[in-house]
C-alpha cells in the first residue's frame, strides 16, 4: 500500500503537470446559472477580486430589484466601479413590454461600448439571460460582441438559465444548484442576505 506521503508527491506531479500546461493568459467568460442562490453575489465577490488588484469594473444590472442592495451601496462610490441599473428597470411587476424592451436595449447599448473599452478588467452583466428567455435582446449580436472584446477583458454573465450559444463561448460555466432555500422553510428575504 502507498504511504500518504506517496499518494501526496503523486498528486502534485499530477497537479504540477496540469499548471505547467495552462500557460495562456486572457480575459474569460464565465457563466454563472442554476436555480441555487449564489449567482450574482459570486459575481461581485470575483469583481471585488479584481478591483482589490486596481482594475477597473462596471456593473449592468439588467433586472431590477431592490433599489437599494448591499452591494449597490458598498460599492457605488467607489473609484473603479461603475454601477448602472438598466433604465426603467424590468421587474416582474411590469405589464409594460415595450418599455421593458426600450431599457433592455439601452442597457445593451452600454454593453457594447463597455466591451469595447479596454479600460475595464471585468464587466458583470447581472441576470441578463433573461433578456433572451423573453427576446428583449438578439443573442447573435450579443454573442460577436463578446467574441471581439479586448484580450485581457473578463466579462461575467449571470442568470438562472443561459441560451446554448453563450454557453458554447464561454471559458467557465458554473451551475448552482437549489438544494434548499430558507425561502421554503418560511424566512422572508433578509438584508444583508437577500439584498
Ligand atoms: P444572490 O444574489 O443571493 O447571489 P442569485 O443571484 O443566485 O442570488 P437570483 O436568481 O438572482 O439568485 O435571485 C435573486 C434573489 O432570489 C436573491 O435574493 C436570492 O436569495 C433569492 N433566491 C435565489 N435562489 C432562490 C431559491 N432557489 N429559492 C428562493 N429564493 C431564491
Ligand atoms: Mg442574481
Amino acid at each position: 500500500m502507498k504511504t500518504h506521503q506517496e499518494r501526496m508527491a503523486h498528486k502534485k506531479a499530477v497537479v504540477d503537470q496540469k499548471i505547467a500546461k495552462a500557460t495562456e493568459e486572457r480575459g474569460v467568460l464565465i457563466l454563472l446559472k442554476g436555480n441555487g442562490k449564489g449567482k450574482s453575489s459570486s459575481a461581485f465577490g470575483t469583481m471585488a477580486r479584481m478591483v482589490g488588484h486596481g482594475k477597473k469594473v462596471a456593473v449592468i444590472q439588467f433586472i431590477k430589484g431592490r433599489k437599494e442592495t448591499g452591494e449597490f451601496k458598498l460599492f457605488r462610490d467607489h473609484p473603479l466601479i461603475d454601477w448602472h441599473i438598466m433604465g426603467h428597470g424590468f421587474t416582474w411587476e411590469t405589464q409594460d413590454k415595450e418599455q421593458d424592451i426600450a431599457a433592455a436595449k439601452q442597457a445593451w447599448a452600454l454593453a457594447e461600448e463597455l466591451l469595447q473599452d479596454d479600460s475595464y478588467g471585468m464587466l458583470v452583466f447581472d441576470e441578463m439571460s433573461y433578456m433572451f428567455k423573453y427576446k428583449y435582446l438578439e443573442l447573435e449580436p450579443v454573442i460577436e460582441a463578446l467574441q471581439k472584446r479586448s484580450k485581457m477583458q473578463s466579462v461575467m454573465i449571470t442568470g438562472r438559465v443561459m441560451p446554448e450559444g453563450l454557453e458554447e463561448i464561454a471559458d467557465t460555466i458554473s451551475s448552482i444548484r437549489d438544494e434548499r432555500h430558507a425561502f421554503r422553510l418560511g424566512v422572508k428575504a433578509q438584508e444583508g442576505i437577500e439584498f
